[in-house]
């Protein structure tokens, strides 16, 4: 029989995201409800080797729920990619009577997770904390609805001088290997392109397209690319090509980086952070381990942590289409 967990551990590891600090406050919270301990974990897997631990009760979360970023602090650790300093975080967690462990981060978190759980039975459930929401086994990842509207406001905003310029702006959005913000920001902000990884429009077909637009009447556009798109080239390579090949157009630049992941947490990204805190705290209670906690089709479920690490997530290949006839 699995050992009775009276003590959970929480920490925020790879990149923040909003909501991760909703999602602290869930677990926090849950524990208290189910009159357990819990002890803050600071500068994700860093902190478990380090010991670096806070006693934490439901009022060491009051006014969170609305901040962007962690409270815990993130970190990316190399000693926790050592048997070695896996090890030093074991000791520090028993030393500290932490039974279970919850880890609100990414892909490589939850493998960290995985591998310490293999190697010493240590109890962990995974709340997926991302804004490019490319993980398996949830629909949203924990901040990727408040980098979509974080996106769409920025646009709102560049398609105002755009449109006062007669001008066409190359805007770069996150999303290294998956294409999720920049489609679906890039509709919701009336895009004219959308440029993914997972899609090659092809470098002649944007510019078909665009001078399509362009005879049909249209004065300035938008073009959302993701930064790891297919077209082979950087959003600068892209407007030196335009201005070499196309001087008919004013093109613009604009990149949007890092703002994507900071901002108060949208309503959707606090509920979500609240519903999968209190699943990943009931479930360890439950004698679960080493699984995610995630959304599909609205119910909060549970994929296995090895699923989620190598599983795969696609995009809407409708909403390609939905992008297409939008820019008619
Ligand atoms: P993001 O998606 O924002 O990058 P992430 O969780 O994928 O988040 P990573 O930097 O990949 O971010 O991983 C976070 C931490 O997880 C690493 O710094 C490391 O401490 C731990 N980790 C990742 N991979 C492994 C591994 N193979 N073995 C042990 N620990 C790992």
């Amino acid at each position: 029989m699995s050992k009775e967990i009276k003590k959970i551990g929480v920490l925020t590891s790879g990149g923040d995201s909003p909501g991760m600090n909703a999602a602290i406050r869930s677990v926090v919270r849950t524990c208290s409800y189910h009159k357990i301990e819990c002890v803050g974990i600071y500068r994700g897997y860093q902190g478990m080797i380090e010991g670096d631990f806070i006693e934490m009760g439901p009022r060491s979360v009051h006014n969170i729920i609305n901040k962007g970023g962690t409270i815990l602090k993130s970190a990316r650790s190399k000693d926790f990619r050592t048997p070695e300093g896996r090890k030093k975080a074991y000791d520090e967690l028993t030393k500290a009577g932490v039974d279970a462990l919850v880890i609100i981060g990414g892909d490589g978190s939850f493998t960290g997770a995985e591998i310490f759980n293999r190697e010493y039975g240590f109890p962990v459930m995974g709340i997926p904390g991302t804004i490019d929401n490319d993980i398996f086994g949830t629909s949203h990842t924990l901040g990727y609805d408040t980098a979509l509207n974080t996106v769409v406001e920025c646009i709102d905003k560049i398609r105002d001088t755009a449109s006062s310029h007669n001008r066409l702006f190359f805007v770069e959005v996150m999303g290294r290997d998956a294409g999720h913000i920049a489609l679906n920001a890039g509709i919701g902000a009336g895009a004219e392109e959308i440029l993914i990884p997972e899609a090659d429009l092809g470098l002649d077909r944007l510019v078909e397209s665009l001078m399509k637009s362009k005879a049909s009447g249209k004065s300035s556009s938008i073009v959302v690319i993701a930064e790891g798109d297919k077209i082979g080239k950087s959003v600068f390579e892209l407007k030196d090509y335009f201005d070499l090949n196309l001087p008919e157009y004013d093109v613009r630049v604009s990149v949007l980086g890092h703002m994507q992941r900071g901002g108060s947490p949208s309503c959707f990204d606090r509920v979500l952070a609240s519903r999968l805190g209190v699943k990943a705290v009931e479930c360890l209670l439950a004698g679960k381990s080493n699984f995610m906690v995630g959304m599909l089709n609205d119910a909060v479920t549970l994929t296995p942590l090895l699923h989620a690490i190598k599983g795969h997530t696609e995009i809407d290949r409708e909403l390609l289409r939905v992008s297409e006839i939008m820019s008619v």
